[in-house]
């Protein structure tokens, strides 16, 4: 039998690149000074794409993306701090749930999910309430796909004293992200977005002076980022099992990051994305404004046909008989739902999300009563 990876749209876990998975054939010990380097090699290869090298690290944490947000957070804010949280979709709001659970005494701004964070709000917060300590943000708001603005918050955070911790997994390798200039305390990705890798392990990247500015005062092992960091520094290992295979295709995925470079896979992810507006342009539109789009996903609406989670799960049922996956979940204040534009794509899916959509939003039905795109489908069944 011929397996046919399913063709994801999904802004990750995403299509990896053939050499990528292949790295997963491999099993090595975690404690071998082979596997030592290479989780050397992938913690340099994010400090230099981030234009980070004399005053950051990169601290691996096992674990998805939101692993890493929860390490930074339990290891950088303290139970006695104020942290800012700015929520404009569904991971800021992760982000103030994370706090609470932990007690911290955080304040939220909550801003439209459909446009880039309003600086004046943040600003005027900062302005009136002087204990905020901690600025929290989403750089690229994978709920809608909409890029928050990330100089001028690190900025305007650094003129009130205030520290930042930005959750930057869905724009870290599409996105340029310069540390040199614009000088964050702490930023989060993960293996499994625009680095291209299997899902697994998140990165904190923090400044040197943020990890060395006390002792961890962390009520976890695992999430305690200082204690990781130390271990690399001393020891080059983990302080418990990693997942050698992900971290393995990782340095792969890394690799080909830096070839390709940021500004390029950024350009990559923007055509995919103009194509598939182009290509299901006459039944659904884009949520955003050309300005707020990020490159790595796009929310669409088609506000006639797909109004409840339930539309959405006959468009993504549909979609799965082509062998395309998007994400299957709608967001609900906007009615909006989401196409990833990362990873393999191969440009025949999309021309196939074009005839997918016709199929499914020319609803008439034929004198016999069959869909009529139906025929489509089964031409397509046929080929795979
Ligand atoms: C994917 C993502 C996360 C983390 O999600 P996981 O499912 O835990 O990997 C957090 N923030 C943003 C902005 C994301 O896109």
């Amino acid at each position: 039998m011929t397996a046919r990876h399913p063709f994801l749209l999904t802004p990750g876990p995403l299509a990896l690149d053939a050499e990528v998975r292949a790295e997963m054939q491999f099993d090595m010990g975690s404690r071998d000074v082979s596997f030592k380097k290479i989780t050397e090699r992938v913690r340099g290869l994010i400090v230099d794409l981030l234009d980070a090298r004399g005053g950051y690290s990169a601290v691996p944490i096992q674990g998805g993306g939101s692993y890493g947000v929860e390490a930074a957070l339990a290891s950088f804010v303290g139970t006695s701090d104020r942290p800012l949280v700015c929520i404009n979709g569904n991971y800021g709001e992760r982000i103030l749930k994370m706090l609470q659970i932990r007690g911290i005494n955080a304040v939220s701004i909550v801003a439209p999910s459909d446009q880039s964070f309003p600086m004046t709000k943040v600003a005027a917060c900062l302005e009136e309430d002087p204990g905020i300590t901690h600025l929290c943000f989403v750089h690229c708001e994978t709920t809608t796909g909409v890029v928050n603005p990330l100089r001028p918050m690190v900025e305007l955070a650094t003129r009130h004293g205030v520290r930042t911790i930005i959750d930057a997994m869905s724009s870290f390798g599409a996105v340029e992200i310069s540390a040199r200039e614009v000088p964050f305390d702490v930023l989060v990705t993960s293996s499994n977005k625009c680095i291209e890798g299997p899902p697994g392990v998140s990165f904190v990247v923090a400044s040197l002076e943020t990890l060395d500015s006390k002792t961890s005062e962390t009520n976890s092992f695992v999430l305690d980022v200082r204690d990781q960091w130390r271990n690399f520094e001393q020891t080059g290992e983990w302080r418990s099992t990693p997942p050698t295979h992900v971290v393995q295709a990782c340095a792969k995925a890394l690799e080909e990051l830096a070839i390709e470079g940021v500004v390029r896979r950024g350009e990559r992810y923007a055509s995919v994305r103009d194509a598939v507006i182009r290509a299901t342009g006459p039944y659904a539109s884009p949520l955003l404004d050309p300005r707020d789009r990020s490159p790595v996903c796009l929310a669409l609406t088609a506000r006639d046909v797909v109004r409840t989670q339930e539309d959405l799960d006959a468009l993504y049922a549909h979609l799965v008989e082509y062998n395309l996956y998007i994400y299957t979940k709608l967001h609900l204040p906007t009615r909006s739902f989401r196409i990833g534009c990362m990873g393999c794509i191969d440009p025949m899916w999309i021309r196939l999300l074009g005839i997918a959509f016709e199929d499914f939003f020319s609803a008439s039905f034929d004198e016999s009563g069959s869909h009529p795109g139906r025929r489509i489908t089964d031409l397509w069944k046929k080929a795979i």
